[in-house]
């Protein structure tokens, strides 16, 4: 009933065939998985040598990342020309670095708005 052979398959990373062994298979059949491994032994080697994760798009890419967009505003505390990292709604005041870290600094918790005693933003 159980009719196995070894299979050729393609690694999906260095796009060589390897075999997926009868061994292998029951391995993998005993361990519940369903689908047939997509790497060759050295690829799967490889990454969990190196932690995985993060594409190591090695050869040829051509796909660099760019630095984050940054979209003109005029800051909404002090008029000045600046950046920001999103596009600006247009609903929402835009503040400067400088404005915006000023805000952040000066209200403690929460949206909390001194009308008296600041006397720091004088015009
Ligand atoms: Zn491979
Ligand atoms: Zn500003």
């Amino acid at each position: 009933m159980i009719n196995m052979q070894d299979k050729t398959l393609t690694c999906r990373d260095c796009n060589r065939e390897f075999v997926f062994t009868i061994g292998e298979q029951e391995f993998f059949a005993q361990k519940g998985f369903t689908n047939e491994p997509s790497r060759c032994p050295e690829c799967r080697a490889t990454r969990k040598a190196s932690g995985g994760s993060s594409g190591g798009y090695s050869s040829g890419g051509g796909y660099e990342r760019r630095e984050r967009e940054m979209f003109p505003a005029v800051c909404a505390q002090c008029g000045k020309d600046t950046q920001v990292p999103f596009q600006p709604s247009g609903d929402r005041p835009v503040y400067c670095s400088d404005c915006f870290s000023a805000q952040r600094s000066s209200s403690g918790g929460g949206y909390e708005r001194r009308s008296s005693g600041g006397g720091r933003d004088r015009y």
